[in-house]
């Protein structure tokens, strides 16, 4: 523990938030509330069919019960049957339109998330699946994954996915203490949590990740312990652990209970019980906040992604990265529906990235990585050199032992992958706001 504190020390000194107060999840860059709008709007068509790689796809379903009170992904709350209709009937238009832009590309991956996929009655999942292999050619995609709360997720709507060839599932049960899950308003309980794990662990889906949170305020370290056992049992193939950011943003978040926010220390506890006790019943530490029982459980859509290849969102809100040009669909379900109307992409804001950006991309996201990122290669690929601030700051963090260089790569050393996104969030600050920093 002294240890971990003399790094946090010294990781404060560099302007690290230890609080993720603005990335609580770096997989994304630039920042989607930094760009502007697109200007190559006009041509966004022929320069998605101008990329030839092998891409991955993405489709946003953005219904929920409940809204969960720490939750910042776009979402629509109680929607009815009419309205999920709708919105997939949009979808569809979106896919054809796509459709004809990606026919040369090979999909690497699908991921359907969310909001709560499951929300979906088990008849309007099996026309989303339906919808995505009438318009893309998946039959030989390495992972297609589907996301799932437990309160909506139960045997009908598995033994759809299973046919329809999902082969991951993801569920966010984020906490097993019913006051912290009532609090921030999950629709689901502990029991239910524990109940739709089983009916995964038990059943035949290639593999699957349950999702949970620490640093809640109010959040009491029993109920991470609680939460390691109930692994330990279920021995599930992929855990993530995420660490919360509204501690720090205290009353707006969480209203009465910003009294009970948790001091970095109790965090840092917290996390050291994770990251101790994951280890001990046999996980590995795939990026900052993954847990994997073996390699063949790791992610492939993110794993994708972060190594520096397209992608393509569909949906309300999603966002995608193809040619050198991140974009992002439009966030209002009224504006989206609108220019698809038009036989448009419903896409409004994006930017070009500069290569020196392209570059710093790529090194972000590929630290994410177990494999680390090869500097000179990046730099050759671009053509360009990392910005001075940005090759500085990681001469210091090598210099804590956050990151350490072996033939060239450059990598989180096993305590420095503890300060993940963190680390990765104040590289985002530098090349975005500049040393300075993010206004707070
Ligand atoms: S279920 Fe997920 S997407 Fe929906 S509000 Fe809660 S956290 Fe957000």
């Amino acid at each position: 523990m002294e240890q971990i504190n003399e790094i946090a020390d010294a990781l404060s000194r560099l302007g690290v938030e230890l609080y993720p107060g603005y990335y609580n999840f770096v997989h994304y860059y630039p920042a989607l509330d930094t760009l502007p709008e697109l200007e190559c709007l006009g041509k966004i068509t022929s320069i998605i069919e101008n990329e030839e790689r092998e891409i991955c796809l993405y489709i946003h379903v953005p219904f929920c019960s409940t809204a969960c009170k720490f939750c910042y992904y776009p979402k629509r709350v109680g929607a009815n049957r009419s309205q999920v209709k709708k919105y997939l009937q949009y979808v569809e238009k979106e896919s054809q339109i796509l459709s004809r832009c990606l026919k040369k590309n090979k999909i690497h991956s699908v991921y359907v998330g969310g909001g709560s996929p499951s929300y979906m009655t088990a008849e309007e999942i099996s026309c989303l699946l339906h919808m995505i292999k009438t318009y893309f050619s998946i039959s030989n995609v390495k992972e297609f994954t589907f996301e799932v709360e437990p309160r909506t997720f139960n045997e009908e709507k598995l033994s759809i996915l299973l046919k329809s060839g999902i082969d991951r599932i993801s569920m966010g049960i984020q906490s097993l203490d019913d006051s912290i899950l009532s609090h921030y308003r999950r629709g689901h309980c502990a029991e239910e949590a524990v109940a739709k794990s089983w009916l995964l662990r038990n059943s035949d889906v290639r593999t699957f990740n349950i999702d949970f949170m620490y640093g809640l305020a109010g959040q009491a370290i029993q109920d991470i312990i609680y939460s390691l056992n109930f692994i330990e049992e279920l021995s599930p193939p992929s855990v993530t652990f995420y660490q919360t950011w509204f501690a720090s943003l205290g009353k707006k978040c969480v209203g009465n209970w910003s009294k009970k926010a948790l001091p970095l220390e109790n965090i840092i506890v917290m996390k050291e019980k994770i990251h101790s006790s994951m280890k001990q019943i046999g996980y590995l530490l795939n990026n900052q906040c993954w847990y994997i029982k073996t390699q063949n459980e790791a992610c492939l859509h993110f794993k994708f992604r972060w190594d520096d290849n397209p992608y393509v969102g569909i949906g309300q809100a999603a966002y995608s990265y193809v040619n050198g040009i991140a974009y992002q669909n439009m966030k209002n379900h009224f504006e989206y529906f609108q220019l698809i109307d038009k036989q448009k992409l419903p896409i409004k804001t994006g930017k070009l990235l500069s290569n020196e950006e392209q570059a710093t991309r790529a090194t972000i996201l590929g630290l994410k990585t177990n494999e680390g990122v090869c500097i000179s290669e990046i730099e050759e690929k671009y053509g360009v050199r990392l910005m001075p601030s940005i090759e500085r700051f990681l001469e210091q963090l090598c210099g804590l032992g956050i990151f350490f260089r072996e033939n060239g790569i450059l990598r989180f050393t096993d305590n420095g992958v503890f300060w993940g996104d963190c680390v990765l969030a104040r590289l985002m600050d530098e090349i975005i706001y500049g040393h300075e920093g993010r206004e707070k």
